[in-house]
């Protein structure tokens, strides 16, 4: 099948799993804020503030201290220090201006085999004050086209996800255990997912989540909550203090339609603890 066929095919998926998540839902409103960002831009909801790979201004890289700067840096290069060496900005634009430095870091990044055939890294999406971060395994062929995460047919299925939650799309934090698209979109070996923990763990630090949700098994087991022969899925977990709920890949609830009800269940679970209610139902 050409890519071509592929993206058909993608369009096809979107339209069936839009019907079926609906009927899930019972027709919860989705928030106006909503709504699908096209290639490359944001919706404008919100503060809500893309971060592509190379986004990284010179203004933006200038609005950080260099000494900051540098912290990132150092840190990526070493990640025995990353916790202990940067001190995370308490304002929101410092936090956007570290992110930005380190998705110019990321761009230009050859440090595992998968630089080799990406057509773009893929850092982040969302906003640097979220209180929710998705991560998921790693890019696809849209998100490697376009540098942005989940914005194939998978993607279209969490941002449904994320407006069933009462999110707008660029409310909440989305990235990927590694930065480059595996070839044949396989699973990021071990070693790759290790030498591009650093950079995961720098943004999760600077963006310093309430909750993560990690989005399948290889998220849950590289944020050190899913143990080799356990269930994984639909319980609370740790990532350095901070509560993550695993559950199943959006990726993979295309192709398995009837796990949407508990990974409905699993979000339900997040936002309780967020304290905030399920959205309202229509009629
Ligand atoms: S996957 Fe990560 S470590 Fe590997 S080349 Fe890309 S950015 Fe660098």
């Amino acid at each position: 099948m050409s890519e071509r066929d592929d993206e058909l095919s993608d369009i096809a998926e979107i339209v069936r799993e839009h019907v079926e998540w609906e009927a899930l839902l019972g027709g919860a409103v989705v928030p106006a804020s909503f709504a699908p960002m096209p290639a490359g831009g944001k919706t404008g909801a919100g503060s809500a503030t893309p971060v592509s790979a190379g986004s990284g201004t010179p203004s933006a890289s200038n609005a950080v201290s260099d000494s900051a700067s540098n912290s990132v840096s150092d840190s990526v290069s070493n990640s025995a220090s990353v916790s202990d060496s940067v001190s995370v900005p308490a304002s929101a634009s410092d936090r956007r201006a570290l992110l930005s430095v380190l998705a110019t870091e990321v761009s230009t990044c050859t440090r595992c085999r998968l630089h080799e055939k990406r057509t773009r890294t893929v850092f982040a999406r969302g906003s640097e004050n979220a209180e929710i971060a998705f991560v998921g395994e790693g890019p696809g062929y849209n998100e490697d086209q376009q540098g942005l995460p989940f914005v194939g047919a998978a993607g279209q299925l969490l941002d449904k996800m994320i407006g069933a939650m009462g999110y707008g799309r660029d409310e909440v934090y989305v990235c990927n255990v590694v930065k480059c698209r595996p070839p044949e979109n396989r699973t990021p070996l071990p070693d790759e997912a290790a030498t591009c923990e650093p950079f995961l763990t720098r943004q999760l630090e600077v963006v310093a989540p309430k909750v993560i949700i990690a989005l399948g098994r290889c998220a849950a087991e590289n944020l050190g909550c899913a143990e080799p022969g356990r269930s994984w899925r639909g319980s609370w977990g740790s990532w350095r203090g901070v509560p993550v709920m695993a559950t199943y890949h959006p990726a993979y609830l295309l192709r398995s339609p009837e796990m949407k009800r508990p990974v409905w269940e699993d979000l339900q679970k997040v936002m309780a603890r967020l304290g905030r209610d399920v959205p309202s139902r229509k009629g």
